[in-house]
């Protein structure tokens, strides 16, 4: 799936998983998400809708009982789509990361 080429020239696809894995793990976070336990009720739709997965289920339970969504990985893009589809207002905040680059051109433009 996607990686055809290296699947073949290396033919194991245990370290193919793993290599996909790894450079999942790597990828840098374009947002950062705040969930707050005590709002969410774990319906699961924000794990659903993420495009990248990096949403799961926490195995902890809050004060009504509910296990919570957490962020659980690395890559989240900031596309804000986990906070459209909650139907728990103030459960999750996307906050978009801004990148260095971006901030030197700001600073230049500003001065
Ligand atoms: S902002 Fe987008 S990528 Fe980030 S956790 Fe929410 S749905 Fe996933
Ligand atoms: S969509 Fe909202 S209420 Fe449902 S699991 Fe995600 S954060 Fe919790």
């Amino acid at each position: 799936m996607g990686h055809g080429l290296f699947e073949k020239q290396i033919g194991n696809p245990q370290a193919v998983e793993g290599w996909r894995r790894m450079t999942e793990a790597t990828k840098p976070d374009r947002g950062r998400l705040r969930i707050d336990e005590e709002e969410c009720k774990g319906c699961g739709l924000c794990i659903e809708a993420c495009p990248p997965k990096v949403i799961a289920l926490s195995e902890r339970m809050n004060h009504y009982g509910y296990r919570t969504a957490l962020y659980a990985g690395s890559g989240c893009t900031g596309c804000g789509i986990c906070f459209l589809v909650c139907p728990e207002p103030g459960a999750i905040t996307v906050l978009r990361l801004v990148s260095p680059s971006a901030t030197r051109v700001a600073e230049g433009a500003a001065a």
